[in-house]
């Protein structure tokens, strides 16, 4: 209970800091396979940002063996979205704990509720929101070959992965269409023809547009 009391008012006080700082957020989204980590490296070394994505964060988060782990672990053998205070505590520390100022924010937020909750939470809103977007029929072919031994990357919980996209995550690309933030990228392509578009979104004054 004390503890809790005590973690609560540091996490309260590092967010509070965070806030302050003003970083630069851009949310990038798509399915699974469009290429958000394949891209989001090649942003980082040449734009300077800190890359997160929520699927490593969540991943690590098991294999550190924290309480959450096993919780976290068969939401995602289950393609399911994981509770947003999960996901939000563990953007802000790796936000808080990076020094940089630029952050990418890979796969989040997955859901008008992870959406709303980062809002309210960080005070933070995205820059702009890049979008990946890619046939089903591409993303499917992609993840099957991934080879990185992800629990998730088989055919069944793909599908399940895809009907999650549709339903939770398209409302949140919606909602920033309508702010008029999102950045759509053809993902279909070979991966230097995407990053030149990529580049483009983040070479021109957009960068920062509202
Ligand atoms: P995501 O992070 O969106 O799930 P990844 O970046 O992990 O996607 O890409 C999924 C797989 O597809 C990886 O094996 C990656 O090497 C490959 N890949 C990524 N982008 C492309 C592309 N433009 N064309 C072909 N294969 C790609
Ligand atoms: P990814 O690595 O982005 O493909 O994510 C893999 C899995 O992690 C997803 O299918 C979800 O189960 C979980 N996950 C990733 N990002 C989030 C998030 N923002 N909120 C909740 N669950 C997530």
């Amino acid at each position: 209970m004390f503890m809790g009391t005590v973690g609560e008012a540091a996490n309260k006080e590092a967010n509070r800091s965070l806030s302050e700082k003003k970083p630069t957020v851009v949310f990038v989204l798509g399915g699974p396979g469009s290429g958000k980590g394949t891209q989001c490296a090649k942003i980082v070394q040449h734009f300077g940002y800190t890359h997160l994505s929520a699927g490593d964060l969540l991943r690590a988060e098991i294999s550190s063996g924290s309480e959450n782990g096993t919780m976290i672990q068969n939401m995602i053998k289950e393609g399911k979205i994981v509770p947003s205070e999960v996901t939000i505590k563990l953007l802000q520390r790796a936000m808080t704990e990076s020094g940089n100022d630029k952050f990418l924010i890979d796969g989040f937020p997955r859901n008008e509720e992870n959406r709303a909750a980062f809002e309210d939470v960080t005070k933070i809103e995205p820059a702009f929101v890049l979008f990946f977007d890619c046939s089903e029929e591409e993303m499917e072919r992609r993840v099957l070959n991934r080879n990185q031994g992800r629990e998730d990357d088989n055919i069944e919980t793909i599908r399940k992965r895809f009907k999650v996209f549709l339903d939770s995550s398209l409302p949140v690309i919606d909602h920033y269409k309508s702010r008029g933030k999102v950045r759509k990228i053809d993902a279909g392509r070979p991966v230097e023809e995407v990053f030149e578009s990529v580049k483009d979104v983040f070479t021109s004054k957009n960068e920062k547009a509202d």
